[in-house]
């Protein structure tokens, strides 16, 4: 155990603590147990943070920012560097307990969180330098003659926005968290982070991250807790400036209209429900590895997964024998097993929420091809454990646009298939939603399948790939959220632009 923050721990170990100007502190509101998806044991306690704890945070944030932002960039850069440096030392430290938190695969835990999150470390590390590519670097602006005579002269500069907030989702901690801090605090802001409330401990540990790598204190502060009163009370505070937030629609509208009291600068992230268009010219081989691959990562509690699969009429059938050939395929069941490909979903609540899904859309008159239940006999599925929070691979047909379940957003490795008849039809569809996150185009004729992404109302459109581009701009269209990062967008997110004007 270490000494610092507390994790990782055991159900009778202390709390851990909230790292607040680079110190450790006891929750004002007491702790609550984290629960391990697969086993359903509690494996630690994590602090509640009171109001008084998020204001203290706020304030070192504040007295932080000061010092901070005036820093030069490669001193900046030289701080997340070393982050990124002990962060991949400790890996091993990370996993276990992101596994168990997240109940994520061993495979997932592994690889998608700690080494992405140092990844995201060492790009804005770059990114606070690069001269040419940081959008830091101050824009000169065409001079303008005055009437009296003579010219004005102009930069546009970028400066830091001051102290950000960052509420994050479940479904990656380390991840989402750092796709926010390391531009951030590249651009010379400050943070309190908010991470999930199911999956806290992780974000607490990286506390002990910043101490071992020697950050100024202050400038990362975590404080742990329910949306409703952690997160509030850190979209509240007059002295947060800006708010980045990665989580549902429905959360974002509440943030952004509480936010909107004190003017404070959002970056929201919120839910999708990404349409896979395959057209009839696709390799259909290519299009179902795509779709499944999204379908069953981290059990569908992806934001970006094509979960609305849209077929031409003429390759319907075959899409849905392929893709439920690869559901039933897939080695689902214990996380720790290193063939284990689909484990947990996140809690009780949400397990019986998309089941929610999955019963409505059957009383709807969907179809189950497969999966659909806890525990799957038929068709050669496994028995999935007696404890854990499973749900079986689902695919559903004969889906019209207008169910429930092709509307809204359920975070599940569930996946509907919709017939239609031509682009025109495909378009509608696609664009049918409230969201707009991220829809995918699977054809032989890139031409077509580039003219038919701009019809898409939707942040992002993968063609014949699932892949994403980290230096792409990421976000949404539509209610899939506010503002861009990713790539040197993450630069820009975390600045405002400040004219400077002289007379020459
Ligand atoms: P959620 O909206 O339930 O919670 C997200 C965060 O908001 C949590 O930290 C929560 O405690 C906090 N919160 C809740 N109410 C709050 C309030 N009133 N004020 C302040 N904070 C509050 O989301 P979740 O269940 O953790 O994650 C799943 C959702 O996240 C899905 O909708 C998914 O699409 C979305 N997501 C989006 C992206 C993206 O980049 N667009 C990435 C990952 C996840």
């Amino acid at each position: 155990m270490s000494a610092t923050s507390g994790t990782p721990t055991a159900p009778d170990a202390p709390p851990t603590r909230l790292f607040v100007n680079g110190a450790w502190r006891e929750g004002g509101d007491g702790s609550y147990p984290v629960v391990d998806p697969s086993t359903e044991r509690i494996v630690g306690r994590a602090p509640e943070a009171s109001a008084a704890d998020v204001e203290a945070a706020v304030a070192a944030a504040r007295a932080a920012f000061d010092g901070w932002s005036r820093t030069s960039p490669a001193e900046r850069a030289a701080v997340l560097d070393r982050i990124a440096d002990v962060l991949l030392a400790r890996n091993d430290d990370f996993v276990p307990l992101l596994q168990a938190e997240t109940g994520a695969t061993i495979r997932v835990a592994s690889a998608m969180q700690v080494p992405v999150a140092a990844e995201r470390f060492r790009r804005y590390a770059r990114g606070a330098l690069e001269p040419g590519v940081s959008a830091l670097v101050p824009q000169p602006v065409a001079a303008t003659p005055l009437a009296a005579g003579g010219l004005t002269s102009a930069v546009a500069a970028r400066r830091p926005v001051g102290v950000v907030g960052c509420i994050t989702s479940y479904n990656f901690p380390i991840v989402n968290l750092a796709g926010k801090l390391a531009p951030a605090l590249a651009a010379g802001n400050t943070v309190v982070a908010k991470p999930a409330p199911q999956d806290p401990l992780g974000c607490l540990k990286l506390g002990e991250v910043f101490e071992e790598a020697g950050a100024p204190p202050g400038i990362f502060n975590v404080v742990t807790g329910s949306g409703a009163t952690t997160g509030a009370a850190l979209v509240a505070s007059p002295d947060v400036d800006m708010i980045s937030f990665t989580g549902s629609t429905a959360v974002g509208r509440r943030i952004a209209a509480d936010g909107g009291h004190t003017m404070k600068r959002m970056l929201l992230e919120l839910g999708g429900k990404g349409a896979g268009i395959v057209l009839e010219d696709a390799d259909l081989r290519a299009a179902v590895a795509a779709i499944g691959s999204a379908w069953s990562f981290h059990s569908g509690q992806i934001c970006t997964a094509p979960t609305r699969v849209l077929v031409h009429e003429s390759r319907h059938d075959e899409v849905v024998a392929a893709l439920a050939a690869y559901a039933a395929a897939l080695t689902v069941g214990d996380p720790l097993s290193p063939d284990t490909v689909v484990g947990p979903v996140i809690s009780a609540l949400h397990r019986d929420r998309v089941e929610g899904y999955i019963a409505g859309a059957l009383a709807e008159g969907a179809r189950l091809v497969c999966g659909g239940t806890r525990k799957e006999h038929a068709d050669g599925f496994p028995v999935f454990p007696d404890t854990g929070f499973y749900v079986a691979p689902t695919l559903l047909a004969d889906v019209t646009p207008a169910m429930t379940i092709a509307r809204e957003e359920v975070f599940g490795p569930v996946v509907v298939v919709i017939p239609f008849r031509d682009e025109e039809e495909a378009i509608a569809i696609a664009n049918s939603t409230e969201f707009g996150l991220y829809d995918y185009v699977f054809s032989a004729d890139t031409a077509r399948a580039y003219a038919l992404a701009a019809r898409l109302r939707t942040g992002h459109v993968g063609i014949n790939t699932a892949q994403r581009n980290m230096e792409a701009p990421f976000g949404g269209f539509k209610q899939s959220g506010v503002g861009r990062d990713g790539g040197s967008y993450g630069l820009q997110a975390y600045s405002e632009v400040q004219a400077v004007i002289w007379a020459c």
